[in-house]
């Protein structure tokens, strides 16, 4: 069963590894994101798509050859009375009409919007094309929930995706402390930010992301907007950055964004304004395939050094005070 590691991969490997190895599937990854797999991804993908649409479209092309068949859920939402991207929803078709060779494809459709009954259905219609064990699907559908349970208590815990997936060992908490936010597989697929989270522990700085936040604090903060969200992982991003600007336990908020998302900028744009309100600096990163290692240092750089300034300033005026 080939899986791209690309957009909700970052968010829900645990759940679709557990399921499929349950049922007797051996789970192919595609390979980590790399030069080669963006190449393939803007030969494949059409041009306005975003950075990850392409990438997840290079990652489907390295499965070619490599499966039986290809895990491409139909993901029109994920939580009631919510949607996320509607990129989801298209992606299967979006594959099949421009990738060639592809094995059979397996486009389950995901829409939890009126009832997350009909997750259950969607995971018995998956095993299906693995099996006629209904109990065993059963089964396995109920182990893939708790390893997915698993994995988002590990991460609201603290550990993040970037430590589970990339090894990344994080510093000892003594220098600055900020928050990373933006979508899920632009925060953790290290070679679409250039290895961000390294270079953020290379500089002995903590980091948080809205998923080591409890889910009860997220949708708390998210609710004091005065109009609900309803884009599943926007609602996420705004909660966090909602319950920053409260805890003010941290020194700054990068958003990592996707050139050309029009979620990411309108998000972006709601966080930079709560932010500024709080007095906490906030910066902008967007990434596309042009985005160079260089380029993308020196901005880090540039909002790090500000950041310790800012730290020293602070703590010469308190001493002082
Ligand atoms: S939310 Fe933005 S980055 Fe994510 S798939 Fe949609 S357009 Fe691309």
């Amino acid at each position: 069963m080939g899986i791209p590691r690309a957009l909700l991969y970052y968010e829900y490997y645990p759940l679709w590894k557990t399921f499929f190895e349950e049922l007797g599937a051996e789970v192919v990854l595609s390979a980590k994101t790399n030069k080669k797999i963006i190449e393939s991804g803007l030969t494949y993908c059409v041009n306005e798509a975003c950075l990850p649409v392409k990438i997840f479209h290079g990652a489907v092309s390295d499965l070619i050859g490599k499966v039986d068949c290809v895990f491409l859920p139909r993901i029109i939402s994920v939580a009631k009375r919510e949607y996320i991207c509607p990129k989801f929803s298209g992606l299967p078709d979006m594959i099949r009409s421009s990738l060639p060779n592809l094995p059979p494809v397996i486009d389950t459709e995901i829409k939890l919007r009126l009832s997350d009954k009909t997750l259950k259905e969607a995971f018995i219609y998956t095993g299906k094309f693995i099996t006629d064990n209904i109990a065993k699907i059963i089964k396995a559908y109920h182990k893939a929930l708790r390893a997915h349970g698993d994995f988002v208590a590990k991460t609201q815990k603290g550990v993040l995706p970037a430590q589970i997936f990339d090894g990344y060992r994080p510093p000892q908490p003594k220098g600055l402390k900020i928050a990373v936010v933006g979508h899920i597989y632009n925060l953790f697929d290290s070679y679409a930010n250039n290895n961000l989270f390294k270079r953020l522990y290379q500089n002995d700085i903590s980091v948080i992301t809205p998923e080591t936040l409890q889910t009860k604090i997220i949708d708390e903060s998210a609710d004091k907007l005065n109009k609900k969200l309803f884009w599943s992982f926007a609602r996420k991003i705004m909660g966090a950055v909602i319950h920053f600007t409260q805890t003010k336990d941290i020194d700054g908020v990068m958003y990592i964004m996707s050139f050309g998302c029009g979620i990411d900028s309108f998000i972006a744009d709601l966080c930079e304004r709560k932010l500024k309100r709080a007095n906490i600096p906030f910066y902008l990163l967007v990434i596309d395939e042009h985005s160079g290692e260089a380029g993308l240092d020196t901005r880090i750089e540039a909002f790090v050094d500000m950041l310790k300034r800012r730290k020293t300033n602070d703590s010469d005026l308190s001493a002082h005070g």
